[in-house]
């Protein structure tokens, strides 16, 4: 399939004019065909009018039509085979083997959201029936389903070109809601974005489903973003990046004349606590995994570990050494672009300037580390310099981390109390460990979305338990997850019926209950008919 540069809106191709770019190889630092444009203002008012106009078809389809498109758009990203992978491992620099994973990730997201609408439940129809003869005042009947909110704006994250990207969570289930979507293509990657694209209108297409229900807009820049945020007939953003540009477009939605929702998830420093048990029992395994998960996707994951604290002692000394020599056999490897591998090292210049503050790991030279390149790198300091110094607490993303000693329990637990939110926080012990900082566990339950005991935040299961989402900065809304089946609620809304007849109810709320969805019913679940 050949990649066009072109915006897709509604399905129609919409040629580069006006300011043009192109993608980069990042590996080796050389520009791709084609040219890309920057979306104006215009394309963003097409692409919302042609969103709303689809949104009655798409939100009044079956949820078995739905499904379908879902399994259809999983066979399609498939067959977009190594066209797909080569384009996102020369635009991100990510390893095949990682892009093949992630591929799989984003078909199985698409299976997992045409499950749920198969099953219904996700609706969450609520039903209490009328009691006529109640006094002193009859009970009316009263019955709640969710519905669709509207288009909804997605943008990409850099670093999960398929699973967090066009075709990534926040599109698939916007799309399984009944909402239609229009991505803003993110501009480290825009052929892999196209190619994404075009599997979406292939499913649209093979279901009948109409092409306004997905648009396409490329661009670099604030002003097209700002443009689709601010669009009245957007209703939601969902977001993964920098919390920079999270809270910009959360801010510009607020201040609209009807603000809406921005479902950002901006990252974290996602702590790592070492309990003395588990430090003295298996540090070395220990160290062996938290250099793995430092590293993994070369640092650019949110759910980096990128401070870890334990109680000063020999055993925390053991570990830092440890630390060190795994840390040296990792090579330095691509970040995901140039510019992210420049913010790393200026972050981490910033780090070797504080006093106090040592480097006590690093990945042993390479003669070939090249710009694109980031080397592991491991400090450590007493929590006096972490806590004294506001940049050691922010997100450097990239594979660094630092080591953190603390006096006792007290000055942990004032480090917990002190943590803005965090998307994790992993604790590592044995269970009499857990029980003797059970003080620490409850301070981190107000602080974090997913708590880990013994392992780290990176690799995250996208399944119906799975919280991926915090308290502010970590994310925008700290009740909603971004991966995961619960991500569909964001996109949806309660109506509530009351006395309709049953003809003329949504048929979640009808009484023979033709969807079999489980239904809470005067007060009980069950998939039984009223
Ligand atoms: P980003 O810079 O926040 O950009 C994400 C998307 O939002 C891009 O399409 C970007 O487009 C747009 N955007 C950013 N700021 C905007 C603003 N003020 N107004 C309108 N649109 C805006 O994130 P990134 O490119 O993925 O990576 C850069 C940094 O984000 C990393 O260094 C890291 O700190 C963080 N990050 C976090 C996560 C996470 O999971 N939370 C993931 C990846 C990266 P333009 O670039 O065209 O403006």
């Amino acid at each position: 399939m050949q990649i066009t540069g072109h915006h897709l809106i509604a399905g129609a191709e919409v040629a580069p004019t006006g300011s043009l770019f192109q993608a980069a190889h990042t590996a080796q630092g050389t520009p791709l065909e084609p040219s890309f444009s920057d979306a104006t203002s215009e394309h963003a008012h097409d692409a919302l009018l042609s969103a709303d106009a689809a949104f009655d078809a798409l939100r009044l389809s079956s949820p078995e039509t739905r499904a379908a498109f879902l399994d259809s758009l999983a066979e399609e990203i498939l067959a977009l085979g190594d066209t797909l992978l080569e384009r996102a491992h020369q635009e991100t620099a990510l390893p095949m083997a990682r892009l093949t994973g992630e591929r799989g990730r984003a078909v199985n997201q698409c299976k997992m959201f045409a499950a749920l609408l198969r099953e219904g439940s996700w609706l969450q129809p609520t039903i209490d029936r009328a009691q006529p003869d109640r006094q002193p005042l009859p009970k009316p009947d009263v019955r709640k389903v969710h519905v669709p909110i509207g288009p909804v704006v997605v943008f990409g994250a850099s670093n999960f070109p398929f699973a967090i990207g066009v075709v990534g969570t926040d599109t698939v289930c916007a799309l399984a809601a009944g909402c239609p979507v229009v991505v803003k293509g993110h501009p480290a990657h825009p052929g892999t974005c196209e190619l994404l694209a075009r599997a979406v209108y292939a499913a649209l297409l093979k279901h009948s489903l109409p092409a306004g229900s997905f648009s396409l807009l490329q661009g670099r820049g604030n002003e097209i973003g700002l443009a689709l945020v601010k669009h009245p007939l957007t209703q939601a953003v969902a977001f993964t990046g920098s919390l920079r540009g999270g809270r910009a477009l959360f801010d510009a939605a607020s201040a609209r004349p009807h603000p809406i929702p921005v479902y950002a998830e901006m990252g974290s420093v996602n702590p790592v606590f070492l309990l003395p048990g588990a430090l003295k029992e298996r540090g070395d395994k220990i160290a062996e995994a938290y250099i793995q998960s430092v590293n993994m996707g070369v640092g650019q994951f949110c759910t980096n570990p990128a401070i870890v604290l334990g109680l000063s002692g020999v055993d925390l000394e053991n570990f830092a050494t440890q630390t060190a020599a795994h840390a040296e056999a990792v090579p330095p490897a691509s970040m995901l672009h140039r510019g992210i591998a420049e913010a790393y090292e200026a972050g981490t210049a910033v780090w070797h300037t504080i006093g106090g503050l040592e480097m006590v790991g690093r990945s042993a030279e390479n003669p070939d580390h090249d710009a694109s390149q980031a080397a592991c790198r491991i400090f450590k300091a007493p929590l006096e310099v972490v806590e004294a110094n506001e940049e050691l607490q922010r997100e450097v993303f990239g594979p660094c981390s630092i080591i953190t000693e603390c006096a006792d329990l007290d000055s942990l637990l004032r480090f917990a109390n002190g943590l803005e939110g965090q998307l994790t926080a992993s604790l590592h012990g044995t269970e009499q460990d857990l029980k003797d900082f059970a003080p620490l566990v409850r301070v981190l339950e107000r602080k974090v979305g997913r708590l880990i005991f013994n392992g780290f935040g990176t690799g995250i299961e996208p399944c119906p338990s799975m919280h991926h989402g915090g308290p502010y900065p970590a994310a925008t809304h700290s009740y909603f997850t971004s991966i995961g089946t619960g991500s569909i609620q964001r996109f949806v809304r309660p109506v509530c019926y009351q006395g309709f007849p049953d003809s003329e109810l949504p048929p979640a709320l009808q009484n023979s209950n033709p969807t079999g969805a489980m239904r809470l019913l005067d007060g009980t679940l069950t998939r039984d008919a009223v």
